[in-house]
């Protein structure tokens, strides 16, 4: 088995509130990534999940590296409080800063924003851009109806197989920073 270095990790997640145990979830992720000193990279807002992992990892100690484009400093409450916060031009920037910073993707339960950023992620690995592992945080079943839908897309021959495998789901935060470790 190859283990990778990887000492920052990209967690995508929502800016909105989520469910108790999404939030439950999340915490337990920052605590994990506090204990193991892996520095969080992330959108750098305040609100919802993502001022939920910020405020968990500050708590325990750890860095945290946020990344916000300036037209949402003020829409997603840019958190004053982080270890760094870039504030960039653009979402392009933003994303393209955060995959730079970080050396694996965690993704947590999240909508439109978490699910583009976390495909960009999929496709660039898909056209061998990067090698850059990313494993989604499952957490009471968030992730079936996406597994489900690759798994028909497979079926309806869009999707090939190898290219479905690199879609990996993770039941806890442990198990998802193993899974970075040894991809
Ligand atoms: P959501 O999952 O929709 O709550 O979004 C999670 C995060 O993704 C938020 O910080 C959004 O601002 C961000 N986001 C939304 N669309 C994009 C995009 N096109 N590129 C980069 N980040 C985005």
């Amino acid at each position: 088995m190859y283990f990778t270095n990887v000492q920052r990790v990209c967690v995508y997640l929502s800016s909105s509130d989520g469910l108790p145990a999404h939030a439950a979830a999340i915490r337990a992720l920052a605590g994990e990534m506090a204990r193991r000193r892996i520095t969080l990279v992330y959108g750098g807002a305040h609100r919802g999940l993502m001022g939920v992992l910020a405020d968990e990892m500050l708590a325990r100690g750890g860095r945290v590296i946020g990344v916000i484009p300036r037209a949402l400093v003020d829409l997603e409450v840019a958190h004053r409080g982080l270890t760094e916060l870039h504030v960039v031009d653009t979402m392009h920037e933003r994303k393209a800063l955060m995959f730079t910073l970080a050396e694996a993707f965690i993704v947590g339960p999240g909508g439109m924003g978490t699910l583009e950023e976390a495909f960009e992620t999929l496709t660039g690995m898909q056209l061998g851009y990067h090698a850059k592992p990313i494993v989604f945080l499952e957490v009471d079943g968030f992730w079936a109806p996406l597994v489900a839908f690759l798994d028909h897309s497979v079926r309806a021959e869009v999707l090939r197989p190898e290219v479905r495998s690199l879609f990996r789901t993770a039941s806890s935060a442990s198990e998802a920073l193993d899974a970075l470790l040894a991809w």
